[in-house]
């Protein structure tokens, strides 16, 4: 007969203003789960979530604690399709609980969304789940590397977690329970503040399970408590498989027994390599008035949660859609602005401005050339046309309009030259013929 002992923590972190991670810690059965959504729609989803496990379990098999699960995400998205304050609200569940598999005990795991398991066997930590994330995603498909995982902008987008779909697909292991083992389960709070190998020392370090998920909540804090921190620690005190039994004294590979993940297939398959489309959460800022709600911070059922909210993958696109658009619509605002000219009158010249008439949203018309020509000097049939401004597509075009101008100015100015000097030429003085003398007698 396996016997565990375990210890619990949960802290509201020292960012977020609620804990919306919610942990179960019962004989047998241990959970956690993160939960997102406006108001405290996450607090409660993950409350929802864990209490519904928690009543629909029952010892029989793997398969139960899959179909509890499944059963909570129906219950999630019941209630919030039925009220619009809850509408979107979500959460991770990562559990594990003692069944019996065919007569012998196992450790059954089941996980949809991005908090972990973990298993420590001989100080060695390996992660047995694995995150239902967009980074995660990316990382498995060798698109990006642990390093820019870590950093990534985008970590909090979620690819699977429950109460989005009325169908989830739930990963699920069986694990061989081995004497000594210890497990982990957390929230991302923890995992992404502290990193791994200061986490395997902690667990390796203090041997009481409920200090060391204490230890684990204080250093995430120390490290930035950016995230609620959720963790349970559960070992392995008792049972039939020592670490002599041959299954039992392989690698913590080995002793999965039976695996049954969907890994990235369900959501990715659809999309284009370089557009990963789903329907999943994306993180953002908790609202600023969060409900505060801690509740102890150790023991079963301590329920927590900072204020997560996530909004869908496809209101994520439309917003980058919409930006897009928005951007190229500056974009073409700003060029027109900048890259058009037309003539028009400054002070009493006409000049030629870079930009449009009256400016384009804070866009001011510059001075581009003046022209040395005098307003008074436009004939009149341009002078409105001045006045307003004509445009010109380009600035040589703007040159041969001015151009156009003076030539017209000069032409007029010839011609009332001409008429002037025509009107003003004396005519032609009459030459007095001088009286013709008498020629000699
Ligand atoms: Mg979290």
């Amino acid at each position: 007969m396996t016997r565990l002992a375990w210890g619990v923590a949960t802290d509201t972190g020292r960012v977020r203003q609620a804990n919306e991670d919610s942990l179960l810690a019962i004989d047998g059965l241990f959970a956690v789960a993160d939960g997102m959504g406006g108001h405290n729609a996450g607090e409660v989803a993950s409350h929802l979530a864990i209490e519904t496990v928690r009543d629909e379990f029952t010892a029989a098999g793997t398969d139960v604690l899959v179909e509890a699960v499944q059963t909570a995400n129906r219950v999630l998205v019941a209630r919030s399709s039925a009220d619009a304050e809850l509408t979107g609200m979500g959460t991770t569940m990562c559990a594990m609980a003692l069944v019996d598999a065919d007569g012998r005990d196992a450790i059954a795991v089941v996980n949809v969304g991005d908090s972990r398991l973990y298993l420590l066997s001989d100080g060695d930590l390996t992660q047995i789940t694995e995150d239902h994330s967009l980074v995660a995603t990316l990382e498995r498909q060798g698109r990006i590397s642990s390093a820019e995982a870590a950093v990534h902008p985008q970590r909090n987008i979620l690819t699977r977690a429950l109460g989005i779909d009325t169908s989830v697909m739930v990963d699920s292991w069986e694990i061989l329970p081995v004497v000594g083992d210890r497990y982990v389960l957390c929230s991302d709070g923890l995992f992404n503040e502290v990193e791994d190998g200061r986490l395997a020392a902690t667990l390796r370090r203090l041997a009481d399970p409920g200090e060391a998920a204490s230890e684990l909540v204080r250093l995430a804090n120390e490290a930035g408590g950016r995230d609620n921190i959720t963790c349970v620690v559960v070992d392995v005190v008792d049972g039939a498989n020592g670490s002599d039994d041959a299954l039992a004294s392989g690698t913590p590979a080995a002793r999965v027994t039976a695996t049954r993940t969907g890994g990235d297939a369900d959501l990715f398959a659809a999309a284009p390599v370089d557009a990963p489309v789903s329907d999943e959460p994306v993180e953002v800022e908790p609202p600023p008035a969060a409900k505060r709600s801690r509740r102890g911070r150790r023991g079963a059922h301590a329920l927590e949660g900072p204020r997560r909210r996530r909004l869908t993958w496809r209101v994520g696109l439309f917003a980058v859609a919409f930006l897009a658009i928005l951007g190229v619509g500056l974009g073409v605002i700003v060029w027109a602005g900048n890259n058009t000219y037309y003539v028009g009158v400054s002070g009493d010249e006409v000049v030629i401005f870079r930009g449009r008439p009256g400016g384009v949203l804070w866009i001011d018309p510059e001075l581009a050339e003046a022209s040395g020509i005098r307003v008074a000097e436009v004939p009149a049939a341009s002078l409105d046309a001045v006045r307003s401004g004509v445009e010109e597509p380009t600035l040589a075009d703007a040159q041969r309009y001015v151009d156009n101008l003076r030539d017209q100015i000069a032409e007029a100015t010839t011609t009332t030259t001409t008429s002037t000097t025509s009107t003003t030429t004396p005519a032609p003085a009459v030459v007095p013929v001088p009286p013709a003398e008498a020629p000699p007698a």
